[in-house]
């Protein structure tokens, strides 16, 4: 089965207004009269996101880093789905490594996020991956499956088929170091396989499964051409524009 592959930029806690007017106007210049194939996004901070949507760059999907699940309330400091409704936002990266590091994030609460989103028909990117100490003692598989069998508790199948899963090992994060894209394509099919027990085959197919991890231009393609991988989340090589653009093959 074919799938669109997708890729989305993740600029974590980096760009100030202006520095993302610039890489607006630059990417708008360099994408001009290219034929793009690819679903195509940037995760920017909550304060960036609207300069995206004022741009309305032709066809760019709107992400943001994180919502709450809750609809509104007491939450100092949170945002709510339907504020990023208002911006014209799409897809919400959720579970990012760095929110369950820093951020106390858990798969309890990556699982209310799943259901609040899919409620609000917006799209999650569900990220998973396992530690260097995890990797080394070959624990990979028990923990994405871990991880994706608590993100997904109670989602029904018709949600899941909309689903964007980031498989991230962490050691690769920001890193330099990347997982061969054999090893990145046995992790991703392992993902599918496993939607696959916990729904079925046919889901299974639909759901986009990215790789994230010290992903540039120079080496998109590799991991593009396993059968698992449908798209790449990626940090530091998304920043500047051209690079972005060398990211959309
Ligand atoms: C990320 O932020 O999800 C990521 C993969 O970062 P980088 O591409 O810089 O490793």
């Amino acid at each position: 089965m074919s799938r669109k592959h997708i890729i989305i930029g993740n600029w974590k806690m980096y760009k100030n207004m202006e520095e993302t007017q610039t890489f607006i106007n630059q990417f708008s210049k360099l994408i001009k009269g290219k034929d793009i194939k690819c679903d195509y996004g940037i995760a920017a901070s909550f304060t960036n996101l609207p300069v995206l949507k004022l741009n309305q760059v032709n066809k760019l999907i709107m992400v943001a880093q994180n919502c709450h699940y809750e609809p509104e309330g007491a939450f100092t400091g949170e945002v709510a789905i339907k504020m990023l409704k208002d911006i014209n936002v799409s897809h919400v990266v959720i579970g990012h490594s760095e929110r369950r590091m820093y951020f106390n994030e858990t798969n309890e609460t990556i699982n209310k996020k799943l259901h609040a989103l899919f409620n609000a028909n917006l799209i999650p990117v569900l990220c998973c991956g396992e530690s260097d100490s995890e990797y080394e003692a070959k624990k990979t598989n028990d923990v994405i499956k871990k991880q994706i069998s608590l993100a997904l508790t109670g989602i029904k199948s018709q949600h899941v088929t909309k689903l964007v899963i980031a498989y991230e090992p962490i050691w690769a994060i920001g890193t330099g170091k990347t997982a061969s894209a054999a090893e990145a394509q046995t992790v991703c099919k392992m993902i599918r396989d496993y939607i696959a027990e916990l729904y079925d085959k046919n889901i299974a197919q639909k759901v986009r499964i990215q790789y994230g991890g010290s992903v540039k231009p120079e080496n998109i393609k590799s991991f593009l051409e396993q059968s698992d991988i449908d798209g790449a989340l990626v940090g530091g090589a998304s920043l500047q524009a051209k690079s972005f653009l060398g990211l959309l093959v």
